[in-house]
């Protein structure tokens, strides 16, 4: 079967402006202004885009797609991710982690998850480990389970500067990371530490003196919540400007606004103007992370959830609000998280890459269309994608 998408206005996150696509077996088959085929008994799919954007299908490098919370006792677990959240959030390839809680939630169950929305359709991978050390793995070693694990490409969330993390000293840190690094290099994956950053004062610091002690690259963390604070978010310009990736969460409320987080598209455009290199920025959405609202005397009075579709919203507004070109707001949700967690045929939009990408309406950006690996997700704002529940 092959899909023809004539007449769209691509970003590959570059602008390539009005072309045909064609998408053969799952994957990028042929760009060009114009696309002809003939043939007999050719089974084609023709698609008018009319102009509309094509862009990458969105990559998101976290995930808590069992759930996360559980801070305020078990009835504050929040759900399991949603299959057709993440189509209608345009969000076709995704990292599920655990978080705080490794006790009454498991790898397994982690594992299990990826597995099924691969099997629905999206391509779903995972880290090792949790916020906690000793680092809770499948095989009984971090390194093992990324070599031999599919859908492992790393490990994290490992929490740094956080009142629920495990308190690492920096060789416990480095032992981990270099775990990883080797895992990474002999199973041809990232290996990536993705980090939790909490809010106390330390921030990065422990980062800083693993790279400066042991042999342990910067680039091998992947430090996420940077836009938690404005000092923060000072700090991670300086950890990308020496050559790592920093993540901005998009999930917020405006209670944790007012406390004093930047939001994700606000904080791209700081980064940029201040000259941080574009390809060191990303965005995840955090998802089903608990995000919890408090009374006028700041007692927890609920809980909200975070949201996968909130990574569109933040490339959007980081558009529409903040002058960021398409292109650039465009990279923090598609090639840069690729390339960061070592997605090789993911985030963008060119020859024998996977057909992954989203259609877009001109002007409000509102999602149309989603295909993933070929299949058709959503079309024309109708999900398309079906579980084993759905029939
Ligand atoms: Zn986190």
């Amino acid at each position: 079967m092959l899909t023809l998408i004539k007449q769209a206005n691509i970003f590959s996150p570059r602008h390539l402006g009005l072309c045909d696509l064609l998408i053969a077996d799952g994957r990028i088959a042929q760009i060009d202004a114009s696309i002809e085929l003939q043939g007999e008994n050719l089974s084609l799919e023709i698609i008018e885009a009319n102009g509309r954007l094509l862009v990458p299908g969105y990559v998101d490098s976290l995930a808590h797609i069992t759930g996360g919370g559980g801070e305020g006792g078990f009835n504050t677990r929040t759900p399991e991710l949603q299959l057709h959240d993440a189509v209608r959030g345009g969000v076709t390839s995704l990292v599920g982690a655990l978080g705080t809680d490794a006790s009454t939630r498991s790898l397994g169950d982690l594992y299990g998850k990826a597995r099924a929305l691969t099997d629905d359709g999206l391509s779903c991978f995972m880290y090792t480990g949790s916020y906690e050390i000793p680092v809770p793995t499948l095989t009984g070693k971090v390194r093992d389970d990324i070599i031999f694990i599919e859908p492992v490409i790393g490990i994290g969330e490992i929490a740094i500067a956080d009142h629920r993390g495990s308190q690492p000293c920096a060789q416990e840190l480095a032992r981990i990371a270099s775990d990883a690094r080797v895992g990474g290099l002999i199973a041809g994956k990232s290996g990536i530490v993705m980090t939790h950053v909490g809010d106390d004062p330390q921030q990065l610091g422990l980062l800083f003196q693993v790279v400066q002690d042991f042999s342990v690259p910067l680039s091998q963390f992947y430090p996420t919540h940077i836009n938690r604070t404005e000092s923060l978010l000072e700090e991670g310009m300086e950890f990308a400007r020496r050559g790592g990736s920093i993540d901005f969460t998009a999930s917020t409320t405006e209670h944790i606004l007012a406390m004093g987080e930047v939001r994700a598209s606000e904080a791209l455009a700081r980064a940029l103007e201040a000259g941080v290199p574009d390809n060191c920025l990303t965005i995840s959405s955090d998802a089903q992370g608990s995000l919890p609202h408090f009374d006028e005397h700041d007692r927890l009075d609920g809980l909200d959830v975070g949201s996968i579709s909130s990574i569109h919203e933040e490339w959007v507004r980081a558009v529409s609000q903040h002058q960021v070109a398409i292109p650039t707001a465009l990279a923090a949700v598609t090639r840069n998280p690729a390339r960061t967690i070592g997605l090789k045929r993911k985030g963008e939009i060119a020859v024998n890459m996977d057909a992954d990408f989203n259609l877009l309406e001109p002007g409000s950006y509102a999602i149309n269309s989603v295909m993933s690996r070929g299949r058709w997700l959503m079309r024309d704002g109708k999900i398309t994608a079906k579980t084993a529940f759905d029939y």
